[in-house]
């Protein structure tokens, strides 16, 4: 099929949830670059939304999914799962955690994170319940995790949300401090706000968000969907805070480009589920895990988050320097390869069009932002090579030379 068969069919038989996309398939992909239905190569510096942290067809992953593949892909969870205990163990001895849950996607990992925290207290007879998230934040579109996003837009449409979900603005202690009445079970954070246009929280709010769940008995989730497994620069964000969670969240890069999410929790606080209390059919399943086990082993062997924090500070200099040639640039966030550059007077999404057209993938995120989301290995030469291309659209776009 070409390209405009492709899109006559997903207008007529796709569920109207992404309306008119960029108009592109692709068929292929080699490490960042990728190869669309009619032959055109592309530089991606999104990876599907920060999924594909080692790149596309890494033959390490391509290895572990195809050998697997051609012995079991599912059993169910009845059944012990071999490679799922070697990757819960994986992630057990370079994170926090004692304790792993596996499921199919981000929501469904703050789905569970959500649940735990509340069965930790009820299994104590203790009435705390509510849980506290940021402005800007994003969890996720199950009616528990849209509930805990701080964006009215994605919960309008399907109010009433569950309740027991109260917002405060990022970075202000104050506010946090307020709502922290005895009945808030969980705070629950991201420490670069992805979606919210890239807005990281400060080490000292967030060593203060700690000292105050250790004081009130409230527990501190770190949703790591974004920011987790290299991308900010160490393996979890909350290293470059000298925190620890007691539940942290994973998916995206997890499992390198194939769906699977992970709810990591403390040995105490992963007494909130007993055997029946949460399940699922298929995640942690074989395939899934003989993939992120590979995805997560070559994130850690090859390094890839000194990567992240070389070519991210090195990329984050680079966009700071142009911003004195381009009033435009309002402004440059991130951490690592999470990289936000806030637009003033240009659009970012028309920004995000014309990168396309010369053949390289951004994203946006709220505010007017375009968003930078590379594959973990990027390297300093291939954000060079993007230099001139972002210059010249924004020239394009009148985000005229100072
Ligand atoms: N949490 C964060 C921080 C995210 O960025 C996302 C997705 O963008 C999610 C949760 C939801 O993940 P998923 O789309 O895999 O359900």
């Amino acid at each position: 099929m070409n390209i405009n068969e492709i899109i006559e069919l997903d207008k007529k038989y796709y569920a109207n949830t992404f309306g008119s996309r960029v108009p592109v398939c692709f068929k292929s992909g080699n490490g960042i670059k990728l190869i669309s239905s009619e032959g055109k190569e592309y530089v991606d510096l999104f990876a599907g939304v920060a999924v594909s942290a080692l790149g596309h067809s890494h033959p390490t992953l391509v290895k572990a999914i195809t050998e697997q593949a051609g012995k079991l892909l599912h059993c169910s969870n009845y059944y012990y799962v071999e490679k799922q205990g070697e990757l819960a163990e994986l992630l057990a001895n370079n994170s926090f955690a004692d304790r792993v849950f596996f499921t199919n996607s981000g929501a469904e990992a703050n789905e569970a994170a959500i649940k735990l925290a509340r069965g930790y207290f009820s299994k104590q007879s203790i009435n705390k319940f509510e849980f506290i998230s940021l402005n800007k934040s994003f969890h996720g579109r199950t009616l528990a995790t849209v509930a805990a996003t701080g964006t009215l837009k994605y919960q309008a449409p399907f109010a009433p949300m569950p309740s027991g979900f109260i917002k405060v603005d990022a970075n202000n202690f104050e506010q946090l401090e307020a709502a922290a009445t005895p009945t808030v079970c969980a705070i629950i954070l991201e420490t670069v706000m992805g979606e919210g246009g890239v807005i990281p929280l400060t080490t000292e709010y967030l060593q203060k968000v700690r000292k105050l769940c250790d004081e009130k008995n409230i527990l501190l989730i770190i949703d790591e969907v974004q920011t987790g497994l290299g991308r900010t620069g160490k393996l979890f964000s909350y290293d470059h805070h000298n925190i620890k969670p007691d539940i942290m969240t994973l998916a995206k890069a997890l499992g390198g480009g194939f769906p699977i999410g992970a709810m990591l929790a403390s040995e105490k606080v992963s007494l909130g589920f007993e055997p029946g209390d949460h399940g699922t059919t298929y995640g942690g399943g074989p395939l899934a895990c003989a993939a992120s086990f590979a995805a997560v082993s070559e994130i850690i062997n090859s390094d890839l988050t000194s990567n992240a924090a070389t070519v991210g500070t090195f990329a984050m200099e680079a966009f700071n320097a142009i911003s004195v040639e381009f009033p435009a640039i309002k402004a440059v966030r991130g951490q690592g390869l999470m990289i936000g550059i806030e637009l003033d007077g240009v659009s970012a999404s028309d920004v995000k069009t014309l990168c396309f057209e010369k053949g390289y993938l951004v994203g946006i995120a709220g505010g007017n932002t375009l968003r930078l989301l590379p594959p973990l290995i990027v390297t300093k030469k291939d954000i060079q090579d993007f230099i001139p291309v972002i210059k010249s659209v924004l020239k394009e776009l009148g985000g005229v030379v100072k």
